[in-house]
Order: C-alpha cells, then structure tokens, then sequence
C-alpha cells in the first residue's frame, strides 16, 4: 500500500502544503502533510456541528458504529502490522496483538454502553406532601461532554492512539473525536482513520465525527487543546509534554479536563522472605520485564525496592546476569533513543549511586543498565525517582520493613506499585499497604505491571504525575467517565427527557 500522508478532516483527505517526511526503522519514508491552527479549527468545528446528531444518537447506532470500526480494522491487518513494525521497529507480534487488544477494547465499549449502567441513572420520586416543602421530581443521567481531542502516543501506535482507547471511549460516550496524530508512526494512523472513515460510510454516521491531524510542529497541539469547541483532552506521553499542554488546557477562558497520563517509575517491592525464598528467580523475571518492548512501557517497573545482604545481592546478581544478556533493542524514535541515553548520564553522574551494568548503545538503539542506591540517597535526590522510559533499572537497597515504608511514603504518584511476597510477609505488606494504594491506580501482588489488562475493573492512571486527574482512568471501562457529565433534570415531562431517562 502507497501512503498519501493527508490529514482526515471531516470525512475527507486533505493535503497541506507543508509537508515533513516520516522516520520509519526499515523501508521508504511517507511524505506527510503537516498540520495548523487552520486545519485544526477546521476539524473542530466539524465535530462540534456533528455533535448536534451524534451526541444525541442511540447506543445501539453507536455500538455499531464502534464495531464497525473494530471490523474495518481487522479487514487492514496485515497492512496495519506492516507500516506498524517499520515505522516504529516493535516486532510483528507486538502489532499483531496491539492489534487484538485495541479491536477489542473498542468491542468491548461497545458492549458496555449497550448494558447502559455507565449512565448511572438515578431517580428521586416526587414527595408534594413533604413538610416544610414538597421534594421536585429530579432525575440524573450522565451526558456526552462535546468534541474530544486524543494525542497519539508514540509507544502504543494502536492501542493509545488514532482509534486507541480515549477515542474509543469518547466516541463510545457520544463525543466525536479529532485525533493528534503522533509523528513516530504517521502511516499507521493514516490506515486505521482509513477504517474509522469506512465504518463511517458503511453505517450512516456523520462524517465529522472523527478527524485525524498530523503533526509537524507543536503549533498543532497547542491549537487542538485551546480550541473553545474542545472539551476534553486525553494525552499519553511525556511529562514535559503533557505538562505544557495541562497548563494550557488550565488558562484557557474556559478550562476543561486534561486526562494526561504522564511519567512513572512503578515500584516493585520485594519483601524479605520471598527475597529468600527465591530472590534470584524475581530479579531475573523482572529483568523480562525490564526490557520487554525496549522499556518503552509507562507500567515499566524501573525501581525494585529490595533488602541488604546475601539474599538481596541473589536479586541483583540474578538481574544483571539477565540484563547482559539482553541484546540492543530498537527504540521508537531517535529522540526517545537519546533521551534514554540522557537518562542514563544522569544516573552515571551520581556519586550515591552505584553501577551495575553500565552499557554504551548508539543512533536508536537501547542497551539495559542497572544501577544500585540505598534508601537515604534516594530519598535525598528527586533526580533518582524520575522516569527514564526505556530499559534502565535501579535497586534501591533496604535495612528493614521500616525504612521500606519510609522509603514507599517518599515515593510520588504512580500507575502500578508490586509487592513480591510468601506467605511469612503477610505482615510486611500490611504496613506497605495503606501506603501503597494512596500512592499507586493499580497495586500488585507476585507480577509484573507491564501487562495492562483491558476490562471493568482496570485502572491505568493514579495520583500526580502518573496521571493529571487521580479520579479517572485511561484503560478500562470506567475510562468512559472522563467524557460524561451528569446532567439532573427537575420536574421535566417524560416525552422531554432523553431517551435513556424515560421511564426510569
Ligand atoms: P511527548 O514529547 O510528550 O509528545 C506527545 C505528544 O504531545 C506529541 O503529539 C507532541 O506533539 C505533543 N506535544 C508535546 N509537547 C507539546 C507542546 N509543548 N505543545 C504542543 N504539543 C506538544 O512524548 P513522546 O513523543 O511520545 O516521547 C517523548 C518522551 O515521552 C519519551 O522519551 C518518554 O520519556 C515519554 N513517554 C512516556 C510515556 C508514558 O506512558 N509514561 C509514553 C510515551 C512517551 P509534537 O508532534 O508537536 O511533538
């Protein structure tokens, strides 16, 4: 397949003048169409004027519509998993089930609004005779927000980007959606608008329902969330990043939600007797864990939290053993590469810091390193606590349970934190406890994070800066509540109320 490298913008292909070529690992570069300010209020207008029939639209037309698009995605597998693993290097496997998993998220949003309970529907009945005053008859239900705006995220060019799960879950809510489109895998988000384009076609939607923008320039996304017809904004990515446009979103004259899901370092805590009972067997399958996709995973477990002594040095020994010989990895893009590299001159220029494995890799490639630290030191320097995305680990060494909880309580918001423990550390993981869940979305026993279920009762977010707003989720199907606002109707007939209300 040949790749014009247009944007969609309300059901039709539109080229730009400015153009900036793609930066695949393997095969020919696509010339793409770069965006603007023009084309993204273009879109944006588009959407708010398809709201007026597609936020009022039934479930049953939107699950249709979203199963369609699982449906056309599928008909273009092979061609997704192609432009997939050259333009970002993730192996075919990968595609194939990133693939498996955004289809069926998407089916799965469907299935969810057809249940109806996501609308959470309440009713107080009328009470004329209540004394002092007479309770109004008041009904809630919750609505569809207006137009939603998604940034593809580099590391998921499927399932956290152009029909990932914000816009999954936004258009599962009713709000049509105008996609950023990530400049690492600009063919792979022109394939899968492709497939939203024809599941609009084939059920009869409004095309302005969804739009596809590429980048070229921050000018796009800066425009996209200070868009007055935005109402909504869900964002994978970095911190800095994430932050920038957060703060935007927050001056605006109307500030809306940004649902950014940012940095984190996902702590693993091994307490002491699965440390004893099999120390060496966790620090190798966390080194797996490390350097699965090259690291590039926001639920990478970058820190374990592990006790002095014989059976600690087991863990680590087991680790490095495993790092080394983990071989070079492809990162995503070049600026992730080098800004992995950044991350690693920080730990190396750190005298409280002790090396492991120290590697040297080149151009986009990533090599595991290990590094080791004791909990004062830690504690000591915010530096150490900051995500390096990629396949970097650090060991932060523990005298007892007390100096783990001190050293949990230090930590900031996180997606996941991991307890590895037997039996006998029933106790030990009581005290972390308390401390863990007010600190992490997600929190583990005997695992590892990076595997992100999708289902009811997922969550993939947490306290700052894992995510800009603790009370929501980007995965699972809470995520729909991030586009739902409840509305409360009081003393209206029964034929004016929406649909889903009458008869409640
Ligand atoms: P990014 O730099 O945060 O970019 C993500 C998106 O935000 C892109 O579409 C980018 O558009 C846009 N953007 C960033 N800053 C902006 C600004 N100031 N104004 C307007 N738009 C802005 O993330 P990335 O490109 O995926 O990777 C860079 C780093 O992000 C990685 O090294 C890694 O540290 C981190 N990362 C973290 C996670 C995670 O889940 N924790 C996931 C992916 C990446 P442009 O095209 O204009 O740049």
């Amino acid at each position: 397949m040949t790749f014009h490298g247009k944007h969609l913008i309300a059901g039709e292909w539109t080229g730009t003048e400015a153009t900036f070529a793609s930066t695949p690992v393997t095969g020919e570069p696509i010339t793409v169409s770069a965006g603007d300010a023009t084309l993204v209020d273009k879109a944006v207008q588009a959407a708010e004027e398809a709201f007026w029939s597609y936020g009022y639209s039934s479930r049953e037309e939107r699950a249709a519509f979203l199963n369609a698009i699982a449906d056309e995605i599928e008909a273009r597998a092979e061609t997704i998993t192609a432009i997939g693993t050259a333009e970002t290097g993730l192996p075919e496997g990968r595609l194939q089930g990133e693939r498996g998993r955004t289809t069926g998220q998407i089916r799965m949003f469907a299935d969810h609004i057809l249940k109806g309970d996501y609308l959470d529907r309440r009713h107080d009945e009328a009470l004329p005779d209540r004394a002092p005053l007479p309770r109004p008859d008041l009904r809630m239900i919750e609505r569809p927000i207006g137009p939603v705006a998604v940034f593809g995220a580099s590391n998921f060019p499927l399932a956290f980007s152009t029909a990932g799960g914000d816009t999954a879950a936004a258009l599962a809510a009713g709000c049509p959606v105008v996609v950023k489109g990530h400049e690492a895998h600009p063919g792979t988000a022109e394939i899968i608008a492709e497939a939203i384009k024809a599941a609009v076609e084939k059920t009869g939607t409004h095309p302005s329902v969804f739009s596809m923008i590429h980048g070229g320039s921050h000018e796009v996304g800066g425009a996209l969330v200070q868009h007055p017809l935005i109402k909504a904004v869900g964002f994978t990515g970095s911190l800095r990043g994430g932050k920038a446009l957060f703060d935007l979103c927050a001056q605006r004259p109307e500030p809306i939600p940004f649902f950014g899901e940012l940095g984190s370092v996902n702590p693993m805590f091994v307490l002491p007797e699965a440390t004893a009972a099999r120390g060496a067997a966790i620090g190798e399958a966390w080194a797996g864990s490390l350097t699965m996709g090259a690291g590039q995973f926001c639920t990478n477990p970058g820190i374990a939290v592990v006790g002095k002594g014989p059976e600690g040095d087991a863990f680590v020994a087991a680790a490095k053993d495993a790092l080394a010989g983990t071989g070079a990895q492809v990162m995503l893009t070049d600026g992730i590469a080098s800004a992995y590299r950044a991350g690693k001159d920080r730990f190396d220029g750190r005298n409280a810091v002790t090396p492991v494995l120290t590697t040297d890799s080149d151009g986009r490639e990533a090599t595991p390193n290990l590094y080791e630290t004791d909990a004062s030191a830690y504690l000591q320097d915010h530096a150490l606590g900051e995500e390096v995305f990629g396949p970097l680990g650090l060991v932060v060494r523990v005298d007892n349970l007390d100096e783990m909880v001190t050293l949990a309580k230090g930590f900031e918001g996180q997606l996941t934190a991991t307890l590895h423990m037997d039996d006998g550390d029933a106790d030990a993981a009581r005290a972390l406890l308390p401390v863990l869940e007010r600190k992490a979305g997600r929190v583990l026993a005997n695992g590892f994070p990076t595997g992100v279920e999708v289902c009811d009762s997922m969550v993939h977010g947490g306290p700052f800066p894992a995510s800009t707003n603790f009370g929501a989720t980007s995965v699972g199907t809470l995520a729909i509540r991030r586009f739902l606002r409840p509305v409360c109707y009081q003393n209206l007939p029964e034929a004016l109320l929406p649909a889903d209300l009458q008869g409640i």
